[in-house]
């Protein structure tokens, strides 16, 4: 099997709540994202997405995701999609990094595997080791009192697992926490995520503020080393997102014991191989994930679907469902919430079908 042409698509997901707000004054109204669709020479085609936090989150930016695959379309028409490792090798060749402009390649192979072996992905990624996968719900930064309310809003939707947008100052990320954790009922799950928002002196300030408190502190600063004087200073559990970019940056975080848990991006990393390799590290190592993405519509939310339900439930520590955040659907197959959980589709492949009605026309198409 041979691919045979690649289209890339641009659509632009606006937010239900109008605009999503994080650490150190950052937000986003409307997210750029983008769209890959492979064809091959046996009459199938797989899908894949990759959609940036904005372009302050991670080094990468929604231009980026398609000036890359502009780079790497031409050298990979001929290839067998099957041959992921092979293919993913070949992508790390001519093109030196860049894992959020290769990702959506990657996923829309395995989508083209599942599709040729007649095999949902998440049983080409191990098998289905949970019936459905918990979901969190982000929690945007405004005033603390409204973030408490919008977090009891979402509980009524089913919701138990909530990530607080922290990294804001000091004094009024301690009055978020406490008043989210207020809301909290048995069997919740809080996490104050401030997405390298804090220097270290205002990290210890929050710590030892919230010390009593039962949340879970997420990438306070900028740079692992930061983080890891932060983890030394708290009891409170701790969770590594933005620094743990590779296998090399996980082997050396596990080494120092500097999280106990960490946050999984697939478009952070490269794609569901290079993700997968790394799930499956953190459970030989006992280390529970979040399994998601930077962010995302219909094809991105189905690919963490999948990746979350080939991971035991208490490695799958929550994952969330990006489709559910916007007002666009282009692939109304996609995988929907019930009651803060979500399944992934039993057909072949990722079993999303995006419509090109939506998508428009594609922006490049290399054939
Ligand atoms: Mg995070």
């Amino acid at each position: 099997m041979k691919i045979t042409a690649i289209r890339v698509y641009q659509i632009d997901l606006p937010l239900k709540e109008g605009r999503y707000t994080w650490a150190s004054g950052n937000y986003v109204e409307v997210f750029d994202s983008t769209v890959v669709e492979i064809e091959t020479d046996a009459g199938l085609t797989g899908w894949g997405e990759s959609c940036p936090l904005g372009s302050a989150y991670l080094p990468a930016f929604a231009k980026g995701v398609r000036a890359g695959l502009a780079e790497l379309a031409p050298q990979l028409l001929g290839m067998d999609p099957r041959a992921l490792d092979v293919l993913n090798r070949h992508m790390d060749l001519v093109l030196r990094g860049h894992p959020y402009a290769k990702a959506p390649i990657d996923v829309a192979c395995w989508d083209i595997l599942g599709k040729a072996t007649g095999l949902p992905v998440y049983t080409l990624l191990g098998g289905k080791a949970q019936e459905e996968v918990t979901l969190y719900r982000a929690i945007s930064q405004i005033e603390p009192q409204a973030m408490a309310e919008n977090l009891a809003g979402y509980r009524d939707e089913g919701y138990t697992r909530f990530q607080l947008k922290v990294g804001a100052d000091v004094d009024s990320d301690i009055a978020r926490i406490r008043l989210c954790a207020d809301q909290m009922r048995p069997g919740d799950v809080l996490v104050a995520d401030a997405n390298t928002g804090w220097t270290m002196h205002e990290a210890a300030r929050v710590v030892q503020a919230v010390r009593d408190v039962d949340v879970y502190i997420e990438q306070p600063c900028p740079t692992y080393e930061e983080c890891l004087v932060t983890r030394r200073r708290t009891a409170l559990p701790f969770v590594l997102d933005e620094v743990i970019t590779d296998v090399g940056a996980l082997m050396r975080a596990l080494g120092d014991g500097a999280m106990d848990a960490i946050n999984l991006k697939i478009s952070k990393v490269g794609g569901l191989s290079k993700a997968r390799q790394i799930r499956d590290l953190c459970i030989t190592a006992g280390l529970p994930m979040t399994i998601e993405d930077t962010w995302g519509g219909d094809v991105v939310t189905a690919s963490i679907a999948h990746l979350a339900q080939s991971t035991p439930a208490e490695f799958q520590f929550s994952s969330t469902d990006f489709n559910s955040y916007g007002t666009v659907t282009f692939a109304p197959d996609a995988p929907q919430r019930e009651n803060g959980r979500m399944r992934a589709a039993d057909r072949p492949g990722l079993g999303v079908t995006p419509d090109r009605d939506v998508l428009g026309d594609p922006v490049l198409e290399v054939t």
